[in-house]
């Protein structure tokens, strides 16, 4: 069944996009090529793949068929030029990152994961590429004063983990552009089901393919998106416009070339691949993106539940005695409602996170009484999970990072599953009262 050239919905392609049965022995399910190399065929070919006049499969640490079918379906989801996977959403950070920053800086804030903060710490600089933290990412208008000469991109979540702060795309992608530098955003929490930020903007989407793309939880994933479109010859980006003796042009004069000569439609992830997968070797297996495609399969139907059972837990949160506070952008009240109402029309995803009055020993004791709720460092699952996020997957920031980043000591965020929510809101209710009425 070839789909080639056919304009289809979103949920007609999370099913069927980029992968055609008809050059796969006509597989329903995409095959996993569990196969280290692939065969030239013949001399001629293998001259052709090797000055990429052919675009094909030589060995998998930078390219595979069953990853390809992955990468397609996931540029189809977003209609962007191309798509590229790693063996981790930190992978895909990282080797993006040390490809557009080189010579010069990247401009952030402290809402982030906590392992991307902790990396912004800790490698970057010694790349000599330098992290600066702004205060107004979440005030565009204010945040052109941190752009500086050597500015190469702004990096933001969509929705922060864990605090769901709200990023105002349009804003953000106008003065990136302004500027001549990318908006690369990490868009692990929304996924394309619920924003695509491309279609406001952004250069370069990514994510950590772990969590609710894949959502089962069996899975360490990580994929880049790329639009298509930016100039990187714009004089920022060394490396497009550094000439290689392996991109050279064997047809006329065998000069070297740059990335964007020779790929001009996706220059960005031609480059990860032939430089950050080819050389980093941060590869994505067959099986692990045959298990991203199939969690693709019902990417929209999960969130949809996974909504509908966060919208009953909020409820019962917010009407118990024992809850501080409860933030999940949509709510009335909420900062970021204005920016979710334009930005989040199907739903902010299944993050929030609450805080219960009362002292950490029983916030620590309400943890350990629940029994449904998984309690550890993943989100996006099938399951439900819940976890003390400064004090686990966001303990790597420092007290005054943790003000920056306007993490509460008492937040506890939740990654709601499908579950039925009746069974959640009486494990939460039942851990309350162990608490509190005992
Ligand atoms: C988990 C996560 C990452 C890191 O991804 P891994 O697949 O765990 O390497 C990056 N960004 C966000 C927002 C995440 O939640």
């Amino acid at each position: 069944m070839a789909l080639i050239n056919k304009k289809l919905e979103f949920d007609t392609l999370k099913i069927n996009g980029g992968y055609d049965s008809d050059a796969h022995a006509r597989s329903v399910n995409v095959p996993i090529y569990q196969s280290a190399a692939f065969e030239f065929g013949d001399e001629a070919r293998g001259e052709r793949l090797f000055t990429n006049r052919e675009l094909g499969f030589l060995y998998s640490r930078v390219g595979n068929p069953t990853v390809d079918a992955l990468e397609q379906r996931i540029a189809a989801l977003h209609g962007a030029n191309a798509a590229i996977s790693f063996a981790s959403g930190m992978a895909a950070i990282t080797n993006t990152l040390l490809q557009v920053g080189i010579g010069g800086s990247i401009l952030t804030s402290y809402h982030l994961y906590g392992g991307t903060v902790d990396s912004f710490k800790k490698v970057y600089k010694d790349y000599g590429i330098r992290i600066d933290f702004s205060k107004n990412i979440y005030d565009p208008a204010k945040l052109e004063e941190d752009i500086k000469e050597d500015t190469k991109a702004i990096y933001v979540e969509t929705v922060s983990n864990p605090t769901t702060d709200v990023a105002d795309l349009e804003a953000l992608a106008e003065l990136a552009h302004k500027h001549n530098i990318p908006l690369i955003v990490d868009n692990t929490l929304l996924t394309p089901y619920l924003l695509n930020p491309i279609e406001y903007g952004a250069d370069i989407v990514i994510y950590s393919a772990t969590k609710n793309l894949s959502g089962h939880g069996n899975v360490v994933a990580g994929i880049v998106v790329e639009k298509g479109g930016f100039d990187w010859q714009n004089g920022k980006f060394p490396a497009f416009t550094e000439k290689y003796y392996t991109l050279r042009d064997v047809e006329s004069d065998n000069d070297a070339r740059t990335f964007p000569e020779v790929f001009p439609d996706f220059p960005f992830t031609a480059r990860l691949r032939l430089v950050g997968l080819n050389f980093f070797g941060a590869k994505l297996s067959a099986f692990e993106a045959y298990l991203v495609i199939l969690g693709l399969d019902t990417l929209s139907e999960r969130i949809r539940k996974q909504q509908e059972n966060l919208a009953d837990i909020i409820a019962f949160l917010k009407s118990d005695k024992h809850v501080a506070w409860v933030n999940y952008p949509t709510l009335e009240g909420n900062p970021n409602k204005e920016l979710a109402e334009k930005y989040l029309k199907k739903g902010a995803g299944n993050i929030f996170s609450f805080a219960i009055k009362g002292t950490t020993e029983q916030k620590n004791r309400f943890l350990d009484s629940l029994t449904l709720f998984h309690f550890h460092v993943n989100i996006g699952d099938v399951r439900s999970l819940i976890v003390n996020s400064p004090q686990t997957t966001h303990s790597e920031l420092d007290g005054d990072e943790r003000v920056k980043a306007d993490l509460d000591e008492d937040l506890i965020r939740v990654s709601v599953g499908l579950e039925d929510s009746a069974d959640l809101i009486e494990d939460l209710k039942t851990s309350l009262e162990q608490v509190f009425d005992s």
